[in-house]
């Protein structure tokens, strides 16, 4: 998993996003975690998404949830895998200017820790295309599935394209929860406002 993407479509001097460090200094300079992170981020660009991240091997593999994650275990959310992002990404709550990649504004809507369901290696739960995993956050906790459903462009059969994030049914589903109805950002208590 690469960061050349991530900053291929960035301007670093005019966005206040991190470029991140070199994939060897995170490695160097990271002991391991007791737990793995995750973090929602909800993103008022062009069109309002969620961004679910979990760091894996390094940095945050990241999907865009248009309809944003539920506790709802009826639902079927959409998401697109997009670029892997930089831990200094985690808790990234701000404005990414006009004319920028992702202009608008971001606020750090939830985070804490994922457990995939299976120990092992999650990442090349990702690269199969189906991970099982336990959220611990303030607002998303309990099974989920994110599983990939369609093909990539020109019908690879890679990691690109859709995907559907799923809760599945255990003692923390809640039939109904709206992400909307819980705006407020974990880290500041600001809204996207
Ligand atoms: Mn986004």
């Amino acid at each position: 998993m690469s960061l050349e993407r991530y900053r291929r479509k960035r301007d670093f001097a005019r966005t206040p996003e991190p470029p991140g460090a070199s994939g060897e200094a995170l490695a160097l300079g990271r002991a391991p975690a007791p737990g793995r992170r995750f973090v929602v981020q909800r993103h008022r660009a062009r069109r309002l998404h969620y961004d679910l991240r979990l760091e894996i091997d390094g940095v945050l593999v990241s999907w865009a949830v248009p309809r944003g994650p539920t506790l709802d275990p009826s639902a079927r959310r959409m998401a697109v895998h997009v670029e892997d992002h930089p831990l200094e990404y985690f808790d990234f709550e701000g404005t990414i200017p006009g004319g920028q990649y992702g202009a608008g504004d971001a606020i750090v809507w939830d985070w804490g820790t994922f457990e995939p369901e299976v120990p092992g290696d999650p990442g090349a739960a990702v690269r199969a295309g189906e991970l099982k995993f336990r959220l611990h956050g303030v607002k998303l906790t309990g099974r989920f599935t994110i599983v990939h459903t369609g093909r990539g462009p020109g019908g690879s059969r890679d990691r690109e394209g859709n995907w559907l994030l799923v809760k599945k049914r255990d003692e923390a589903a809640v039939p109904g929860w709206d992400p909307e109805a819980n705006p407020r950002s974990v880290k500041t208590g600001r809204t996207n406002d």
